[in-house]
């Protein structure tokens, strides 16, 4: 049954020269990056950090508090190991193919890039990208993992922080727009791996019009009852079938 609505998922993409796929943390597990909205151990966090991730991970207490926020930083947000996996090449080959037009992503670990995809929206910002508060240098993700601690400008000597939207700050509103207009004109829209609570990023999924709104989560979504398929198979085994991999 299930292989019966993921060939007609394919069809349609198949058939498609502008879907848009739109994916949160889920999208990167299988690549060995938690979900820190998970619940894996947020008490145990706060425990050990002396703040829920939520605080810590806030542009307030960037400036608080440091040294705080980049040993929590370099211990629960960088993976410089990881690779992508399947969901991402397939979608990848899906861009390559003519087929998919944009990947829009709550996910800040660069992994859609590193497997081949071109046109990927930021809407959190990425690790991999880093700057000087004061003067705005660029600093690369190696340039944080090489440095120790606080990592400060070797020009001017400011803190340097990451180019991601941190609790109460912003979102960066051309990703946003940028976004929105992917999803306006986007034949059919794939929502995966996020439970699509966290918004503004999560109402991007009601400025799609189209009649293919199609969510692979593992999990119930509150954009469910929208969807012309819900899909509950792991994602990267349902992207890879709809690309055609397996
Ligand atoms: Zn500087």
């Amino acid at each position: 049954m299930r292989m019966n609505e993921l060939d007609v998922i394919k069809k349609l993409v198949d058939g498609s020269n502008s879907t848009v796929f739109f994916g949160g943390a889920g999208v990167s597990t299988a690549s060995g990056i938690p979900d820190f909205r998970g619940n894996n151990g947020l008490y145990k966090i706060e425990s050990e950090y002396g703040a829920p991730p939520e605080e810590i991970l806030s542009g307030r207490y960037l400036h608080k508090d440091p040294e705080r926020f980049y040993k929590y930083y370099r211990e629960n947000m960088l993976y410089p190991s990881a690779e992508p996996n399947g969901a991402h090449k397939a979608l990848a080959r899906l861009e390559r193919l003519g087929k998919l037009t944009a990947v829009i992503t709550q996910n800040i670990d660069g992994l859609h890039q590193a497997a081949g995809s071109d046109k990927v929206i930021e809407l959190h910002g990425s690790v991999l990208r880093n700057y000087c508060l004061e003067c705005r240098r660029e600093y690369s993700l190696e340039d944080i993992i090489e440095s120790s601690g606080v990592p400060h400008c070797t020009l001017c000597g400011s803190i340097v922080r990451p180019d991601v939207t941190l609790y109460g700050e912003a979102l960066d509103l051309n990703a946003f727009y940028e976004a929105e207009e992917a999803c306006i004109n986007a034949d059919v829209l794939i929502v995966g791996g996020t439970s699509l609570t966290v918004n503004p990023a999560a109402s991007l999924v009601g400025t799609y019009k189209g009649d293919h709104l199609i969510i692979i989560n593992k999990s119930p979504t509150p954009y469910d009852r929208y969807a012309e398929y819900v899909i509950r198979e792991p994602i990267e085994e349902a992207l890879q079938y709809i690309a055609g991999v397996i």
